[in-house]
């Protein structure tokens, strides 16, 4: 059986002022689609989004950030857990750190848990732990986080759900008349040094984190697929269906 790993974005999982169910729910039926024709792992961001729902600190001082990171991921992972309920498929949390990459013994520790985890056909729901760490221990985003996921557990397609709907040739939040690119199969270094550009507040990333994440899997000859996390039926086509509409194929070949 083929395996997918799902990255989503903060700005998917929230509003200001709560979870965005609507939009939770939705990508919760599309993992439990997914999952009749593959194993899926989910790496999910938002625990510090979810925890300013609740309590308004100041997410520019590190340690608040950490309080909100600590306060919103049970919030998140009890929001899934209502979700996934409904579809009776069990959830795990894995919490992760760039120091879980640093050595062959750290790797394959979390390598059997995510297994053992799949073959029980329970879905692993990876997240940063970003609360008693270091930043030099963190990724410090989720989008590198998940095409290291992508390469540890052997995953054949890494589909990052985020605000925009694929990699245009220019910021399309600045240029109208932008032309998203359908395929991509080599990323120059100048997009890759380029000023990162997040566009909500509580995203990390922005699209050079993402461009990283792919050009790491097209190494390692592996795929990532960057489509819209609010409107999913680019993603249901291409991963159910094979048909690619829309969204962008980060591909070696
Ligand atoms: P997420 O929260 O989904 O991880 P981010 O906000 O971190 O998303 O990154 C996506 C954002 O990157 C887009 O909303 C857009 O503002 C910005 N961006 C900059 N350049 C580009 C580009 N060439 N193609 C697509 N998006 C771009």
């Amino acid at each position: 059986m083929k395996r997918i790993v799902f990255k989503v974005g903060s700005s998917v999982l929230t509003d200001t002022k709560s979870i965005a169910k609507q939009r939770m729910l939705n990508l919760v039926s599309l993992i439990v689609e997914a999952r009749k024709k593959y194993e899926v792992i989910l790496v999910s961001s938002g625990a510090v989004s979810a925890g300013y729902t609740a309590v308004q600190l100041n997410r520019s001082v590190p340690t608040s950030k950490k309080v909100l990171a600590s306060v919103g991921q049970p919030i998140l992972m009890s929001s899934y857990k209502n979700k996934f309920d409904i579809y009776d498929v069990p959830i795990s949390q894995i919490l992760l750190t760039e120091e879980d990459f640093d050595s062959r013994v750290h790797t394959q520790i979390f390598q059997d848990i995510i297994e053992r985890t799949l073959r029980n056909d329970i879905l692993p729901i990876v997240n940063e732990n970003d609360i008693s760490t270091t930043p030099d221990q963190l990724f410090g985003d989720n989008d590198q986080l998940s095409a290291h996921i992508t390469y540890h557990t052997g995953a054949d397609l890494l589909v990052v759900l985020s605000d925009i709907d694929g990699y245009y040739d220019s910021n399309p939040r600045d240029n109208p008349e932008a032309k998203i690119k359908k395929i991509v199969t080599k990323i120059e270094k100048e997009e890759l040094e380029q000023e990162h550009t997040p566009n909500s507040q509580f995203a990390t990333g922005g699209i050079v984190t993402k461009l990283k994440a792919a050009q790491f899997l097209m190494d390692t000859n592996q795929k990532m697929f960057l489509c819209s996390g609010y409107d999913l039926t680019t993603a249901y086509e291409f991963i159910m269906d094979g048909i690619h509409n829309k969204g962008t194929l980060f591909t070696k070949n």
